[in-house]
């Protein structure tokens, strides 16, 4: 039988920063229920694949043919060495360096491959965001982290700038790990930060006001007359929270992804920063103006976002987010 220990190992020489062992077994009802009322609000912004499969989602035992009775949950930080500088259009984090998913699924793979060697029979299935699984809440089951109030998973070490990866088993294996409770204690940091009101403080965020979704999957930004409502509302709080206005406005910033309910997270401040080569920023984006931007051909965007995960909004919709921010506002994290 395989032991948590061995499997952190692995884990550990296959390149995560951290790893987590969960039993798995249907969501608890309360876990499921919260998200189907979120999906019922329409929270998630019209995202259909996050409506199918539920059954699978209630049940993740499902997701492996012969039965999975394991997650092995991994983290993988992205925490940058260095920003954009505050002249160019602003990308969030994750998307610095290479297209996530696939970071992942190699690891995962070899992380595999290495439970196979010590134990051939065992069968097991990686997951890279790519699946109906509730991998924040496995994550929290196998004690690496809690749920932040923007929904993320935090983690002492690593703070909420991780992917999750997950490794789902066909043997059981006995967890080494504890729950961890939440330590946002009365933090309402993220809350106040967000410019557009889309936390909703129970750990939910609502996509058709998140300005990450806007940018990422519907080239809306200017955001909606919705999220610029929420934005307007918002900058009371922010007042009082003694964040200045043109903090919140900054998050004009954007043109692919947004960081600011992250940045504004006291658990990033002394977070590792990620020592993974891919991770790292291309150099691009250090030096590619708005101007540069509108201007650049099929070719180019192809060339330079080949394996980026900013390939995903396509060089019309970079374009239509680039438009729609000028005149360029200062960023956020240099004010
Ligand atoms: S990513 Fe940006 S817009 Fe979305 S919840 Fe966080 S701060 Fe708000
Ligand atoms: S900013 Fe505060 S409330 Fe939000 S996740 Fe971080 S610690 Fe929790």
């Amino acid at each position: 039988m395989l032991s948590s220990d061995f499997i952190q190992a692995a884990a550990h020489a296959a390149g995560f920063d951290a790893c987590g062992v969960a039993a798995l077994g249907e969501l608890p009802a309360g876990v499921l229920r919260s998200f189907c009322e979120w999906l019922q609000r329409g929270h998630h912004a019209g995202m259909r694949y996050m409506e199918r499969h539920l059954q699978k989602r209630a049940d993740p035992r499902l997701l492996l043919k012969s039965g999975a009775r394991t997650a092995v949950v991994t983290l993988l930080s992205y925490k940058p060495l260095r920003r954009q500088p505050p002249h160019v259009p602003q990308v969030s984090c994750y998307a610095y360096g290479l297209d996530y998913h696939e970071v992942l699924k190699q690891r995962l793979w070899k992380l595999l491959a290495a439970l196979q060697a010590e134990r051939p029979a065992l069968r097991g299935r990686a997951f890279a965001d790519t699946a109906p699984l509730q991998e924040r809440y496995l994550a929290l089951k196998a004690g690496l982290g809690w749920l932040g109030k923007n929904g993320m998973l935090v983690s002492k070490e690593l703070g909420s700038y991780t992917f999750i990866g997950v490794l789902l088993l066909s043997d059981e294996v006995k967890s080494n790990t504890q729950e961890q409770k939440s330590r946002c204690g009365a933090c309402a940091r993220c809350v106040n930060a967000c410019p557009t009101g889309a936390i909703l403080g129970n750990g939910t965020v609502n996509a058709r006001l998140c300005l990450s979704y806007a940018t990422i999957e519907k080239h809306a930004n200017p955001l909606p007359d919705e999220a610029a409502a929420g934005a307007e509302a918002n900058f009371g709080t922010a007042k009082e929270a003694g964040a200045p206005k043109s903090e919140k406005l900054a998050a004009a910033g954007y043109v692919f992804g947004c960081d600011i309910c992250q940045e504004a997270c006291p658990w990033n401040r002394c977070a590792k920063v990620a020592p993974h080569s891919e991770m790292q920023m291309l150099p691009q984006l250090l030096t590619l103006t708005a101007a540069d931007w509108l201007a650049m051909s099929d070719e180019d965007f192809e060339k330079i976002f080949e394996h980026s995960p900013i390939k995903r909004a396509t060089l019309q919709g970079m374009k239509k987010n680039v438009r729609a921010m000028q005149p360029w506002p200062t960023p956020y994290f240099q004010t």
